[in-house]
């Protein structure tokens, strides 16, 4: 019903020749996934990466973009930028870029909205912190970043969105949340997509991943939770091998 979509992140890691490389070796190792697969690229990689995925089964994709039109920006890049090159997919709102980059619930949304105006698909990341993780926000985080990024987005776009699931404690620290805790904020999450939109829009159109230290050990316990439908990865997605056996999980 909802075909899961494994997509991973670069974050800001390898050069021209490095990304080539990878994925040369990554091709025949993903070539009969059952899943859409995604590689998020630092903009300087984007060119290559679409040259290298043509006639592939890999999508592209960038890991930010700027709602504005074009003009003085600078240092951002736009929607029309991206889509022109052949970027498919664009992750909004990671918790590095809230976290260190002032990016907003706001700027979330207008990101998104801009995103979808050019034909761009966008991976938007919800996620708790630690500090709010203990004091029992986590659903009412996930409830505002979900509501907020997704303030008119019409009902017709859902089917072009992907929602990430990342606590921000797991990302990058080798801590997992646990299957159950991920599948039932997932749930919350999905909850509110029905609340939003309608209860079918969310169970058949909306997908959800999780994200945070997922790796070849513990995909296949992930993703056969009934709420989660893929995953974001940053460290397990730098080597072909291992990003490989996520996606055939
Ligand atoms: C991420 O960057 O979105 C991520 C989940 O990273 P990691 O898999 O390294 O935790």
């Amino acid at each position: 019903m909802r075909k899961p979509i494994i997509a991973g992140n670069w974050k800001m890691n390898k050069n021209r020749k490095d990304a080539e490389q990878l994925i040369t070796e990554l091709v025949p190792l993903v070539k009969d996934a059952k899943c859409d697969v995604v590689i998020c690229v630092p903009f300087t990689d984007l060119d290559t990466a679409v040259k290298a995925t043509k006639n592939t089964n890999i999508k592209v994709g960038a890991q930010n973009v700027h709602w504005a039109e074009s003009g003085a920006f600078t240092g951002e890049i736009s929607a029309d930028m991206l889509k022109e090159i052949g970027v498919e997919y664009v992750i909004i709102g990671h918790s590095e870029r809230r976290q260190y980059f002032g990016e907003t619930d706001e700027s979330v949304n207008k990101r998104t909205l801009k995103a979808l105006e050019a034909g761009l698909k966008p991976i938007i990341c919800v996620g708790e912190t630690l500090a709010e993780r203990e004091k029992g926000k986590t659903d009412e985080v996930v409830t505002r970043q979900t509501k907020a990024a997704f303030k008119d987005i019409p009902k017709e776009e859902l089917k072009n969105i992907v929602i990430a699931y990342e606590p921000v404690w797991a990302i990058g620290t080798g801590k997992t949340a646990t299957a159950d805790d991920a599948n039932s904020t997932i749930k919350v999450i999905r909850d509110t997509m029905a609340e939003l939109y309608c209860k079918n829009c969310a169970e058949e159109t909306v997908r959800i991943q999780y994200g945070g230290s997922m790796n070849p050990k513990n995909a296949s316990e992930l993703m056969a939770m009934p709420e989660i439908d893929g995953g974001l990865i940053g460290g397990a997605s730098l080597k072909a091998e291992d990003f490989s056996k996520v996606v055939n999980y």
